[in-house]
């Protein structure tokens, strides 16, 4: 092999990696394994991503460059033959109210074309009259949004006030407001008498009257029209998309809730669109089936002339459906999909076109995938290799590692603790290895032989939500209950929506980012900053705001950020280190006070087990301690919480959780980022939260969780309409037994 068959890396100082010099092959499939936190994300994204990026970027002239995203170049003496680099992440594919899994697959771009020229009666010219983003297809009473706003009459009037006492909500309704003076010209209203007591006419009129005024407002003569308030409200925030904007959204949802729009029935189309018909399906009724009975119905479709765009429907549809998306219809509504299903989405984009020679880069896919479904990642990741691409996966899922040309396993341990390569080579090479990945490959956890035994249970009301079968949870009280099931099933419906609508004491500990501004660290999350302030403050006689890089400790030259914005007019502009703190953070004048040796900046750099041998006092070392059991080690007290990754984040909640009691804890796979290692880890402080008092609810995929749980509820036998029934609710071991259901044999 020529080198050009290999991306090298020559010794990687990124976070922490120890000098790392790597040669990952190139159109091959390689996974990197190893503990949490052990440095596998900074070598792919921190260093391959960023430096493919980069260089690309700097092919560009410097106006262009404005434009483009901001890499920063990673702290490594160089990277050779690197491809363009696609990151597939789990960001939520987001959009708007407008973006629908049909719309961002390009699948009803077809439909609209299979519609414009086969649907009957003909409507429209051109496949936009098929669109309901277009006004030629929108309904046009919810402008193709499929729900409309409903006013809330209760929230704009306050019915026991008269309009003098300020009965009506609505900003600029004030006695002195220019609106109020234009309710008082028409001379229809009583001001003094309470609302509730208007006759239903005047009511009506003053919700949605119209009548033209004459007010004299600020000495100037206007002649408007008054408008009932609800009408009024209903032009100025609701008509021509102004409603769509997220400012708008907070202002409205005050006074105004989204329902299915009455015209369309939240179909979208207008009646013309929907009037035509292919063998007796309208374009709605097609996309709203879910992806597997798509597939059935257009085997139905079978005329020539149509031949050619349905099979590029069906082979996309196809697509969908092989990622184990079965359950979703095209008319889902992006903002809705989880991280894991925006994920496989996009990896199903980005197989459907055609370049080569790129290089992926996936972060955990098989995230919110059950056992069953993981071959079908699997075809995925060779298909994206075998159309001649690099493809490099972060993973712990050992039926993806399995079938790895290649595996990096980085570690021995994390933080400070990792960042070397521990293996390289072949799957099976792996499985001989010494490394503590293969000694997780080698073997799995028993059914749990003591689990705790069932008394009292939280309950949930029957519910028919999404797929649900009217269906109720019972939760065991003091109990580690798993919940499991294949994607789609229904868990999340179930657990996160109903379950905890009723419950709202339940504590969700989700993987969604810590709501955290760029100032949080761990020990502004766990709280021991301000004892460490005080303590600085008690020995050095000083004001503890002192050591506080947002206030009177801040570096005068960057105000406490560390950084400076160099604006170069022309160029794009640039991220500096502080020249007066180095990035510290704070005012050089503050380090001079120490604690034991240390100042604050020292200290923000300790890692929480260095910092647990500083502090030795019980109060910051016992929060210290909740971050180690949560095996956070090796986390700096003062690393930006944006950092961390989602797995990370989860366990920093939970570190803040571990020493209380009597609460319901509701975990959203919580593995996500794990190595079996860490996983051990994360059931042992599961157990913890329950020998507490406390009740644990876990939804997870991760088989060596649902062994160690005391009581499983596996829903399915499927996903989406053939879901949303309890299939088992016991001891684990009895499910085994339960022939439907998938999880037992997989646990078997
Ligand atoms: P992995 O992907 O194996 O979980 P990472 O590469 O994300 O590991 O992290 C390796 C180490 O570098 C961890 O200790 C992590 O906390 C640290 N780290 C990651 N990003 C940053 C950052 N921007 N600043 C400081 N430390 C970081
Ligand atoms: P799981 O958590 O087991 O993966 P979900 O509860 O997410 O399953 O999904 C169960 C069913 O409900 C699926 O058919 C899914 O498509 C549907 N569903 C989930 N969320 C929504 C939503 N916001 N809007 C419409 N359908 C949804
Ligand atoms: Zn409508
Ligand atoms: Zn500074």
């Amino acid at each position: 092999m020529t080198n050009s068959d290999f991306i090298e890396i020559i010794n990687d100082r990124e976070n922490n990696l120890q000098n790392v010099s790597l040669k990952i092959p190139k159109n091959q499939l390689t996974v990197f394994t190893g503990v949490s936190g052990s440095g596998k994300s900074s070598i792919i994204f921190e260093t391959i991503a960023q430096e493919a990026g980069r260089q690309l970027n700097s092919t560009y002239d410097s106006f262009t460059r404005l434009y483009l995203p901001h890499y920063h170049r990673p702290d490594v003496d160089a990277v050779h033959n690197l491809s363009p680099a696609i990151v597939i992440d789990q960001k939520p594919l987001g959009g708007n109210a407008r973006s629908t899994l049909g719309t961002v697959s390009d699948i009803s771009a077809l439909f609209r074309i299979l519609f414009s020229r086969f649907g009957r009666p003909q409507y429209g010219s051109g496949s936009n009259a098929f669109s309901f983003n277009d006004p030629a297809g929108m309904c046009p009473d919810c402008e193709g949004i499929g729900k409309t706003y409903w006013i809330d009459e209760s929230a704009i009037l306050d019915d026991h006030l008269s309009l003098a006492e300020g009965a009506i909500q609505l900003p600029g309704y004030g006695p002195k407001g220019f609106q109020y003076q234009a309710l008082k010209a028409t001379g229809w209203f009583d001001l003094d008498l309470p609302v509730a007591e208007y006759s239903a006419e005047t009511r009506e009129r003053l919700l949605n009257g119209e009548c033209p005024v004459t007010v004299a407002f600020k000495e100037t003569i206007f002649n408007v029209n008054f408008e009932g308030l609800i009408r009024q409200f209903t032009r100025q925030n609701l008509r021509n998309g102004k409603g769509n904007t997220e400012g708008a959204r907070k202002k409205i949802e005050k006074f105004a809730t989204m329902q299915p729009c009455p015209t369309c029935g939240g179909k979208r189309f207008n009646p013309s669109v929907l009037a035509a018909k292919i063998k007796g399906y309208n374009i709605y009724d097609l996309t709203a089936l879910q992806l597997d009975d798509l597939l059935e119905v257009l085997a139905t479709f079978d005329e020539t002339a149509m031949a050619g765009l349905i099979a590029g429907i069906r082979e996309r549809v196809q697509g969908l459906v092989d990622v184990g998306l079965d359950y979703l219809s095209l008319t889902r509504e992006t903002t809705t999909l989880s991280g894991g299903e925006s994920q496989r989405v996009k990896t199903v984009k980005y197989l459907a076109n055609s370049l080569t020679g790129m290089l992926y880069i996936l972060d955990e896919p098989s995230t919110g995938l059950h056992p069953r479904d993981v071959h079908r990642l699997n075809a995925l990741l060779c298909r994206l290799r075998d159309k001649g691409n690099t493809v490099l996966v972060v993973e712990h899922d050992p039926d993806v590692i399995q079938v790895a040309d290649y595996v990096v396993d980085m570690g021995p341990g994390a933080g400070i603790h990792g960042g070397q390569v521990m293996f390289t080579g072949t799957y099976d090479a792996l499985r001989d290895s010494d490394t503590l990945t293969a000694q997780y490959l080698n073997r799995h956890l028993p059914i749990n032989p003591t689990p705790r035994q069932a008394q009292d249970f939280l309950t949930s009301r029957p519910s028919s939500r999404h797929n649900l079968k009217n269906v109720a949870l019972a939760i065991p009280k003091g109990l580690f209950t798993v919940i499991t099931g294949v994607a789609g099933s229904g868990k999340s419906t179930l657990v996160e929506q109903v379950f905890a609508q009723e419950h709202p004491e339940a504590i969700q500990i989700t993987q969604r980012p810590l709501h955290a501004n760029s100032r949080s660290n761990p020990a502004t999350y766990m709280g021991v900053l301000n004892d460490i302030r005080e303590q600085l403050a008690t020995a050095n006689g000083v004001s503890d705001s002192l050591f506080s890089a947002n206030s009177a400790g801040a570096c005068p030259k960057c105000q406490g950020k560390g950084t400076l914005e160099l604006n170069l007019s022309f160029m794009e502009n640039a991220t500096i280190e502080c020249p007066v703190c180095h990035g510290g953070r704070f005012d050089p004048q503050v380090l001079q006070y120490q604690l034991r040796g240390k100042n604050i900046q020292e200290i923000m750099a300790m890692t929480v087990e260095e910092a647990s041998a500083f502090f030795t006092d019980t109060k910051v070392a016992k929060k210290l301690t909740q971050l180690q059991e949560v095996g956070l080690d090796y986390l700096a007290l003062g690393q930006p919480l944006s950092t961390l990754s989602g797995g990370e984040g989860q366990r920093l909640k939970i570190a803040k959780e571990l020493n209380k009691k009597g609460n319901l804890y509701i975990l959203d796979e919580p593995t996500t980022g794990l190595h079996a290692a860490d996983i051990k880890v994360i059931i042992g402080i599961i157990n913890r939260l329950v020998d507490r008092g406390n009740t644990v609810i876990v939804i997870e995929h991760n088989l060596d969780v649902m062994r160690s749980a005391d009581w499983l509820i596996d829903i399915g036998p499927d996903g989406g309409s053939k879901g949303g029934e309890i299939l088992y609710s016991g001891p684990v071991a009895g499910v085994t037994a339960v022939e439907r259901s998938v999880t037992g044999q997989y646990l078997k």
